[in-house]
C-alpha cells in the first residue's frame, strides 16, 4: 500500500471532516462512456441555454418573461397575468413527470441535466483543469505556500469565474429583459438602470461563490430534490451501486483469494462529492457515474468484466430479480400522465385573443318605436405577439339586427379594448331563450376566429 493510499484510506471520505469543517473535494479526471456522453450533453444544454433569447418565434424569443410589461412569450404564443393560472398545471405536470423519472433511473437529472451539474462540470471545472492541472497538482499546489506560480494560477482562475458567472448572469437577464435594452443597459451607466445593475451584480455573486467555492455543498446541503430522493426511489430505481459479491473481499490483484475490487481508490478520488460509493447507496452520490467509468478502466485494464460499480438497482447489485414496473411506479406514471395531459389541455386551451360580449350597468334592455335594444359591451383583449386588426360581425336570424359603431379595431400586442355593440329585433318578434351572437375575425388568422354569445332580454310577456 502506498503512502497516498494510506492517506486516503484514513481519511474519512465525503465533504467534511473529522471535526465537521468543509474539506474541499478535488475530483480526478475520468474517461469513459457516461462522462462522454455528459459532456455531448452539456454542451447542448449550455448552447440551447445561451441561444434561447436569440431564437425567435412570432417576433418574439422562443421563451421570454418581459417583466416589464407583464407579458409572457411561450414558443410564439403570448401569455398575460390573466394566464397565471396555467403554470400551475405546466409547473405540476413538470413536478410529476420528475418524479416518474427519479423513481425509474434514480438521480438522472442530478447527473445529466441539473444546471448546477451542467455549468460546474461543462464551464468552471474545466477552467480550472485548464490552469490548475490536474488533481494531484492542484492538491499540491493548494498546500506550498503563495508563490508566484500559485499567484498567476489562482488570479487567472477566479478571473474567469468572475467572467464566466457575469456572462452566465447576463443571459439570464436576457430571459426577463429584451435583448436590445438589455444591449443598451450594458453600454450605459449603471446609474440609469438601477434594479437591472443590482440584480446582474447579486446573480454574478451568487454564481461566482457557489460555482468557486460551495460547489458540491449545494447538492448536499440546499437542494430540496436531493433530500427527496430516499422517498422517492425504491430497491428497483436504478442507482449507481458497487457489487460487493464480485468485490469484496478487496485486495491485491494477483491475491487469488481477493474479490475483483483491488482497493486503487480510483472510484472515490473521481467522485464530485467525495464519497466511497463502496460502502452502499448514500444521499451524496448525484449519479454522475464518474466511478462508474473509473472503476471499468480500471477493471479493463486488470482484464476483468467492467461493471464491478454500475447503473443497477439494488435488487440487481444483490443479485435478486429486478422488476422495473412496481405499484409505486405504476401510480406516479398514471399521476405523471394525468399532470402532463392537463397541462396540455391548459396549453392549448390557451387562445390568441380573449373576447367576451359583457352588459354594461343599468336597464338591460330599451324598446324604441317598438324595437327591443340590447347594448353589449365587447371586451377584446390581443394576445398575438403583433398588432392584429378584428373585424365583428353580427349572425343574423331570429330577426336581430346588430350595428357596429366600431366594426372594425386594431390592437396592438397585449392591447385590450371595450367596443359597444347594439342588437334589437321587433317587439312582435321577441321570443323566449334568444342570444345575441357576434364572429370576432382576427384579420390574417382567419382560422382563430370564434363567435361569442350572450342572452337576449326583453320585457316579460
Ligand atoms: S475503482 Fe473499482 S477497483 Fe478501484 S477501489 Fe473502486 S471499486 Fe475497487
Ligand atoms: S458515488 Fe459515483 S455516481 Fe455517485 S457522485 Fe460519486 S462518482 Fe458520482
Amino acid at each position: 500500500m502506498t503512502h497516498e493510499h494510506e492517506e486516503l484510506e484514513a481519511q474519512p471520505k465525503g465533504s467534511l471532516s473529522r471535526d465537521g469543517s468543509r474539506k474541499f473535494v478535488h475530483p480526478a479526471d475520468v474517461k469513459g462512456r457516461f462522462t462522454s456522453r455528459r459532456n455531448w450533453i452539456f454542451a447542448v444544454l449550455i448552447v440551447i441555454l445561451v441561444a434561447i433569447p436569440f431564437i425567435r418565434m412570432g417576433g418574439h424569443p422562443v421563451l421570454f418573461l418581459d417583466v416589464e410589461h407583464r407579458q409572457f412569450f411561450l414558443f410564439g404564443r403570448t401569455f398575460n397575468a390573466q394566464d397565471f393560472w396555467l403554470s400551475f398545471f405546466i409547473l405540476s405536470g413538470i413536478g410529476f413527470a420528475l418524479i416518474v423519472v427519479t423513481t425509474a433511473w434514480g438521480r438522472v437529472w442530478c447527473g445529466y441535466s441539473c444546471p448546477q451539474t451542467v455549468f460546474l462540470e461543462g464551464i468552471y471545472r474545466r477552467i480550472e483543469r485548464a490552469i490548475e492541472g490536474p488533481r494531484e497538482r492542484r492538491i499540491r499546489r493548494n498546500a506550498r505556500r503563495w508563490n508566484i506560480d500559485k499567484l498567476w494560477r489562482k488570479t487567472l482562475k477566479h478571473l474567469l469565474f468572475v467572467g464566466v458567472s457575469l456572462f452566465l448572469s447576463h443571459v439570464f437577464l436576457s430571459y426577463f429583459v429584451s435583448l436590445p435594452a438589455l444591449e443598451q443597459m450594458v453600454a450605459r451607466s449603471p446609474a440609469e438602470h438601477p434594479e437591472a445593475f443590482g440584480w446582474v451584480m447579486v446573480m454574478s455573486t451568487l454564481l461566482y461563490l457557489d460555482f468557486a467555492w460551495f460547489r458540491e455543498q449545494l447538492c448536499l446541503i440546499v437542494c430540496p430534490y436531493g433530500r427527496l430522493q430516499s422517498v422517492l426511489t425504491d430497491d428497483d430505481s436504478l442507482v449507481i451501486g458497487y457489487d460487493p459479491d464480485r468485490g469484496e473481499p478487496r485486495g491485491k490483484a494477483k491475491d487469488p483469494n481477493a474479490g475483483d475490487c483491488v482497493d486503487c481508490q480510483r472510484c472515490v478520488t473521481v467522485c464530485p462529492t467525495g464519497i466511497d460509493i463502496r460502502n452502499g447507496l448514500q444521499i451524496e452520490c448525484i449519479g454522475c457515474a464518474a466511478c462508474v467509468d473509473a472503476c471499468d478502466d480500471i477493471m479493463l485494464k486488470l482484464k476483468r468484466k467492467p461493471g464491478l460499480i454500475r447503473y443497477d438497482s439494488l435488487e440487481g447489485l444483490e443479485h435478486r430479480p429486478k422488476r422495473f414496473w412496481r405499484p409505486r411506479l405504476g401510480v406516479y406514471a398514471v399521476l405523471g400522465l394525468v399532470g402532463l395531459v392537463a397541462a396540455t389541455l391548459a396549453f392549448r386551451s390557451h387562445t390568441n385573443f380573449e373576447a367576451n360580449l359583457l352588459r354594461p350597468r343599468g336597464a338591460p334592455f330599451a324598446i324604441t318605436e317598438g324595437d327591443v335594444r340590447n347594448t353589449f359591451d365587447l371586451h377584446l383583449v390581443n394576445k398575438y405577439p403583433e398588432a392584429v386588426t378584428y373585424r365583428l360581425e353580427g349572425i343574423e336570424g331570429d330577426a336581430l339586427t346588430y350595428v357596429f359603431p366600431v366594426p372594425e379595431v386594431t390592437l396592438g400586442s397585449l392591447v385590450g379594448r371595450h367596443i359597444p355593440v347594439m342588437v334589437s329585433i321587433p317587439e312582435s318578434e321577441l321570443q323566449p331563450r334568444l342570444r345575441a351572437h357576434v364572429r370576432v375575425v382576427p384579420v390574417g388568422h382567419e382560422q382563430d376566429t370564434i363567435i361569442i354569445d350572450d342572452p337576449f332580454v326583453g320585457p316579460l310577456r
